[in-house]
């Protein structure tokens, strides 16, 4: 089973034959010459738009007559299949310079990506699976192989992976995590077994530097940042507990927010330098605003460990991307069918699930 994203309409073939036929013509003949091309485009195109005019009208009303479009008014999703069901887009390649060639393949593909859906309505499966995220597809690999069960995976953002997807930015050739980066970390034997199946893994081990009073410091504090920091010389673990010790904040009650939970662990310095325009970065709010437990979970180490997760045993990332992961996860696999672009709530009341 293929991608069908990545399946040209236009077959480059056709493409490629056409150019090298074609004649240098006086310009009248060339005009008259690409009133036929329109001519001809025009045809399967209006088919096309009726088609998918009738589509979303179908799609758009329930039987209580209340609406369900699955598109929002700016029409940025769409729907694409990455099911086993065939479509017939490979009979309909047109070919014409004269006219907005992504606009014509932007509209044959939502045709016929949403027939396809059309024909999945008609099916009936043993499991419904709610996101192609890591949990959905998790969850669905293993019913599909481990119970052999048709599965119908649905996701309203127009891609699988969910918070994992990851794409090549077409500029620079670099892989991009489109909502932030994702290390992959675990210390269950069985959890890094299972991903093997799926990926190859590159090891990584995440080291972070934040850039603080002109110097680049390890990120949770070692000793290397309070050195570094403080222009001390601290040695040993006992050392660096010591000088935590001396810098702590002594309440006589249990810290009421994250300011005074960091106060009493690292002290105020530390505190000013780091932990208050981290937590700020990262929650948009002050310590003094969060509870005592979000700065109670960012460590403090007493060694020169710069490892993000020390007590991790796995941590690598998958050698050709989380998506790669999630295709081999979920796709070529004849007992799962997965729709993106298509919100449940939106026809739940159309799909044919054993369960969700
Ligand atoms: C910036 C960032 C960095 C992270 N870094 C790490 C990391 O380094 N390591 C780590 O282990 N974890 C990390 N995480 C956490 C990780 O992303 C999540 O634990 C993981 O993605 C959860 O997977 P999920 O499938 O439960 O949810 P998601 O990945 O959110 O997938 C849920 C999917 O369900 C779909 N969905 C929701 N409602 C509907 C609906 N009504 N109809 C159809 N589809 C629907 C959504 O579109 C989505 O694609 C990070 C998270 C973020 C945001």
């Amino acid at each position: 089973m293929e991608l069908d994203s990545t399946r040209p309409l236009i077959s480059p073939q056709t493409n490629q034959r056409s150019r090298s036929n074609s004649k240098v013509l006086p310009a009248r003949q060339e005009r008259s010459r690409s009133h036929i091309k329109i001519t001809y485009l025009l045809i399967p195109l209006s088919f096309f738009l009726l088609s998918l005019h009738s589509y979303f009208f179908w799609i758009s009303t329930d039987p209580a007559g209340k609406n369900i479009s699955h598109r929002s008014s700016n029409n940025h999703s769409s729907f694409h299949s990455y099911s086993g069901i065939s479509s017939n887009s490979d009979s309909n390649n047109i070919n014409d310079g004269n006219v907005d060639q992504e606009l014509v393949k932007q509209i044959m593909k939502d045709v016929d990506q949403s027939l396809t859906f059309e024909k999945a309505l008609h099916k009936k499966y043993d499991v419904c699976v709610v996101g192609a995220g890591l949990s959905g597809s998790v969850i669905a690999e293993r019913i599909a192989n481990g119970l052999n069960k048709k599965v119908l995976i649905i996701d309203k953002r127009d891609h699988i992976g969910g918070n994992c997807h990851d794409y090549t930015d077409e500029e620079t050739g670099i892989r991009v995590n489109m909502y932030g980066a994702h290390l992959f970390h675990t210390n269950s034997e069985r959890v890094w077994d299972y991903v093997q199946k799926f990926s190859k893994w590159t090891p990584y081990e995440h080291k972070v530097l934040g850039y603080v009073n002109g110097s680049n410091v390890p990120i949770p504090v070692n000793i290397d940042t309070v050195n570094t920091l403080f222009h001390t010389n601290i040695q040993s673990s006992e050392e660096m507990d010591r000088w935590l010790e001396k810098e702590q904040v002594k309440y006589d009650h249990e810290p009421v927010n994250s300011e005074e939970m960091a106060m009493s662990r690292v002290g105020k310095r530390l505190y000013e330098l780091i932990f208050k325009g981290y937590t700020y970065k990262q929650w948009a709010r002050y310590p003094s605003e969060l509870g005592p437990e979000v700065t109670a979970r960012i460590p403090v180490r007493n060694d020169w460990d710069d490892r993000y997760f020390p007590k991790d045993k796995y941590q690598a990332l998958p050698s050709d991307g989380y998506t790669r992961l999630f295709e081999n996860l979920i796709l070529n696999n004849s007992n799962i069918d997965v729709f993106t672009g298509i919100d449940y709530f939106k026809v739940r009341d159309k799909i044919s699930c054993g369960q969700v």
